[in-house]
Formats: structure tokens, C-alpha cells, sequence
């Protein structure tokens, strides 16, 4: 069975995405969550941060591994042999984007297949976003993220001026 990325901002980890991460994890050999540096998007942890939240959420899961990459996915997708790259699908307002990214990515590496997995359907109104905004308001978020992005939230906002 091939390698799969799964590719995100993870700004922070949430629910979902560990979601996604488990059913990928069945059915690949191995899966690599990318850390996407995502400069553009301004994103309120540090890359460096997204990568050591993701890392600790994974650690149980043998065949999981995380790093970070900035650039081209397709490339990064060569550079680690992987032939296939997981995102996941909430909605149909994910659709569009999603769907333009693949066929773009397939125009870029025809070799590179993706593949859309579904979280469980608690998990289909969650996003980074939202636990951001929920979060900076001082919201409880601990039924969307693991413990430790709960913290670090805390601490996050706890630094910054509301
Ligand atoms: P990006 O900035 O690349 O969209 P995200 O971290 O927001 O990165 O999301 C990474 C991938 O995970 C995307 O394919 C997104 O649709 C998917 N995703 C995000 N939240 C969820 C969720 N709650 N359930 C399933 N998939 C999700």
C-alpha cells in the first residue's frame, strides 16, 4: 500500500483532522502529516508550534509520522515517494476549493492522486477557525481538540491582547 500526505495549516490540530489521520492511517502503510508553512495565510502558531502539536497527537500511532514543508506540495510529495495525498471533506462549501486544488495538483504531478476522506459527522461543523475564534473568546474547546492544543491555545491567548 503507498504513502500518503495528508497537507494542512493545522492552525491549530483539531478533532477533525485526528479524524482523518486515523481512518488514513488504516488504510496506508504509512502517512506523513505535512505541516504546510502557509506564510499567507498569517497563521497564529508558528510553524514550528503546528508541527510539535501535530507530532505530540500522533505519537501513538505507529505508522504516523509528522513534519513540515514549505513550497509546492506536488514537490514535497515527490521528494517523500508519496503517491498519494489525503484531504479531508466537512461539506459541500469545501468542495470547490478542494476540488480545484487536486485537479491543479494532477495538472502539476500526474502521478499524484488524491483522495477526500470523511470525519465523523460531529466533526463536520469543526475548523481551525472556529476553535480560533472560540478560543480567543474564552470559550470552552475541549471536545474539539486534543489536550494539549487546548493548553496551548490558552497560553496563546493569554499572551496576546484580546
Ligand atoms: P488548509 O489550510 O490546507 O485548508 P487545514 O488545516 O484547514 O489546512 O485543513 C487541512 C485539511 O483538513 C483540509 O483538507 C480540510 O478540508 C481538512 N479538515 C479541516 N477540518 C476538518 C474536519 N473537521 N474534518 C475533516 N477534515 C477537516
Amino acid at each position: 500500500m503507498p504513502t500518503a500526505i495528508y497537507p494542512g495549516s493545522f492552525d491549530p490540530l483539531t478533532n477533525g483532522h485526528l479524524d482523518v489521520i486515523e481512518r488514513a492511517a488504516k488504510l496506508f502503510d504509512r502517512v506523513i502529516v505535512a505541516v504546510a508553512k502557509s506564510e499567507s495565510k498569517q497563521p497564529l502558531f508558528t510553524l514550528e508550534e503546528r508541527l510539535k502539536m501535530v507530532e505530540r497527537a500522533v505519537r501513538g500511532l505507529r505508522n504516523v509520522e509528522a513534519d513540515a514543508f514549505e513550497g509546492l506540495l506536488v514537490e514535497y510529495a515527490a521528494r517523500r515517494r508519496a503517491q498519494v495525498v489525503v484531504r479531508g471533506l466537512r461539506a459541500v462549501s469545501d468542495f470547490e476549493f478542494e476540488f480545484q486544488l487536486a485537479l491543479m495538483n494532477r495538472k502539476l504531478n500526474h502521478q499524484v492522486e488524491t483522495i477526500f476522506m470523511m470525519p465523523k459527522d460531529a466533526y463536520t461543523f469543526l475548523s481551525s477557525r472556529i476553535v480560533k475564534e472560540i478560543a480567543r473568546l474564552g470559550g470552552n474547546v475541549s471536545a474539539f481538540v486534543p489536550r494539549h492544543v487546548e493548553a496551548a491555545l490558552r497560553r496563546k491567548f493569554a499572551s496576546q491582547p484580546a
